[in-house]
C-alpha cells in the first residue's frame, strides 16, 4: 500500500528546532521559531491564565463535548477584541464566530467554507507570507499565487508592487492579508496604505481574509485590530482568524478563531450553519480548556487587565531587544546601518542576512535563523544578546 510513498520534506522551521536541538555548542541560540520568550529564555505562563486556571481547578468541571461553534462565552470575547464589543457588527449579530484550533484551525475552517462558496477563486498571499499560508489554502483545494510585498533592496514593503497585483486580481480573487506584524518579514503597511489596499480591495471585488496571529505584539490590541475597524467602515465582508497562540503564550492549547463579517443577521446565520459543517467534517468540536481559560480572562475585568498588563510587557520587551540589537550590532563593529530593525514590528526580523550568512550563523556559532534570513527577536534576551550580535557581526 506504501511502497510509492515519497517522504515528504521536513517543514523548514520545525527542521531547524530539530537541528538546534541536536546541537552540542552550549552557547547555541535558538531564533528560528516563532516564539516568544522571557528575559530569562523561559516560555513564559501568563499570571492571567494561572489564575484563571487555578479558579478552574478549584471548581473541576466534567468534559463533555462543546457545541461545534465551541465556548459561547469564548465566541463573543473574540468578537468583542476583533470589532469591539459594542460596534454596529457586534451588536447587529452581523459576525459569525467560531472556536478554532489555533489560528491554523480558524484559517483552515476558512479555506474549507470558502472553496465551497467561490471553488474557482484563486488565493494571493503575501511574497513572502507564512509558509503555511501556502499549503493551507493548497491544501483546501486552491491555487494560490502572491501579490509583491517585500522589497529587499528598499527594505519595506514594495507597496507600489502591492497595489498593481491587488489591481490586476481577477474578482472575487481571496486575498490573505496580515492584519498586523506581518510574519516572516516584520514589515507592515501604514494605516494610509491600508486605505489604499481596502480602496483596490473593494474596486476589484476581491475577497479578504485577515490573518490576526498577533494581536497585540505590534502596537497595542486595539491598534493592531485597527485595521478591522477600517474594513467595517468600508461596507466590506470579510475573514477574521484569531490566534491566541502568542498574546497568551498558549501554543500548545490551540486557542484560535475565524469571524466572518456579513451584510446582516440572517446572513450570519447561513454561514455559520456552513462553517459548522467544515468543523464537523474536520474535528467535530474544539477542545475545552484553552477556550475556557481565555474566556475567563477576557470577560473578567480584573483578569482582562491583567493580560493586557502582561501583554504590553511582551511587546514592550521585543521593542527593547530590537534597539539593543541594533545597537550591539554597532558596538560589534558592524558599519551598515541596521536601524530598519526597529522599524519592523511584531516577532520578527528579516535580518536582510543571506542564506550562506544564515548557514555560517548556525555552523559556527550555533544561532539559528531561517535560510531566508528571518529571526526571532522575542527569542533574544539579556543574557544571550551580547553573542547574537558578536556572532551576527563576524558573518557580516
Ligand atoms: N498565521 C501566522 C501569520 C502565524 O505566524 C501563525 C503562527 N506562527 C499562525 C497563523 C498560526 O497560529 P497558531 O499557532 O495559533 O495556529
Amino acid at each position: 500500500l506504501f511502497t510509492a510513498v515519497e517522504m515528504a520534506p521536513r517543514d523548514p522551521i520545525l527542521g531547524l528546532n530539530e537541528q538546534f536541538n541536536a546541537d552540542p555548542n552550549p552557547a547555541k541560540v535558538n531564533l528560528g521559531v516563532g516564539v516568544y520568550f522571557d528575559d530569562n529564555g523561559k516560555l513564559p505562563l501568563l499570571q492571567c491564565v494561572q489564575t484563571a486556571e487555578k479558579a478552574m481547578m478549584d471548581k473541576p468541571a466534567a468534559r463533555g463535548y462543546l457545541p461545534i461553534d465551541g465556548i459561547a462565552a469564548y465566541d463573543s470575547a473574540v468578537k468583542g477584541l476583533v470589532f469591539g464589543a459594542d460596534s454596529e457588527p457586534v451588536t447587529s449579530g452581523r459576525v459569525a464566530t467560531v472556536q478554532a484550533i489555533g489560528g491554523t484551525g480558524g484559517l483552515k475552517i476558512g479555506a474549507d467554507f470558502l472553496k465551497k462558496v467561490s471553488p474557482d477563486a484563486k488565493v494571493l498571499i503575501s511574497d513572502p507570507s507564512w509558509e503555511n499560508h501556502r499549503a493551507l489554502f493548497t491544501n483546501a483545494g486552491f491555487t494560490v499565487e502572491t501579490y509583491a510585498y517585500y522589497d529587499a533592496v528598499q527594505r519595506g514593503v514594495n507597496f507600489d508592487g502591492m497595489l498593481a497585483s491587488l489591481n490586476a486580481a481577477a474578482p472575487g480573487t481571496i486575498v490573505v492579508l496580515h492584519a498586523c506584524c506581518h510574519n516572516p518579514t516584520g514589515y507592515d503597511i501604514t494605516p494610509a496604505q491600508w486605505d489604499q489596499v481596502i480602496a483596490a480591495v473593494k474596486a476589484r471585488g476581491l475577497t479578504p481574509f485577515l490573518d490576526m496571529a498577533y494581536q497585540g505584539f505590534g502596537n497595542g490590541i486595539a491598534e493592531d485590530g485597527a485595521v478591522i475597524q477600517k474594513f467595517v467602515a468600508a461596507g466590506l465582508s470579510f475573514f477574521v482568524s484569531t490566534s491566541f497562540s502568542k498574546s497568551f503564550s498558549l501554543y500548545g492549547e490551540r486557542v484560535g478563531a475565524l469571524s466572518v463579517l456579513c451584510a446582516d443577521k440572517e446572513e450570519a446565520a447561513r454561514v455559520l450553519s456552513q462553517l459548522k459543517i467544515a468543523i464537523r467534517t474536520n474535528y467535530s468540536n474544539p477542545p475545552t480548556h484553552g477556550g475556557a481559560v481565555v474566556a475567563a480572562v477576557l470577560n473578567n475585568p480584573e483578569l482582562r487587565a491583567l493580560w493586557e498588563k502582561e501583554l504590553g510587557e511582551m511587546r514592550v520587551r521585543i521593542k527593547a531587544m530590537r534597539q539593543k540589537l541594533v545597537d550591539g550590532l554597532q558596538a560589534a563593529g558592524v558599519k551598515q546601518d541596521m536601524g530598519f530593525m526597529t522599524q519592523q514590528i511584531g516577532m520578527f526580523s528579516y535580518s536582510g542576512l543571506t542564506k550562506d550568512q544564515m548557514v555560517r550563523l548556525r555552523s559556527e556559532f550555533g544561532v539559528y535563523g531561517t535560510d531566508t534570513g528571518r529571526i526571532c527577536v522575542a527569542a533574544l534576551n539579556s543574557k544571550n544578546i551580547d553573542y547574537v550580535c558578536q556572532s551576527i557581526a563576524k558573518v557580516i
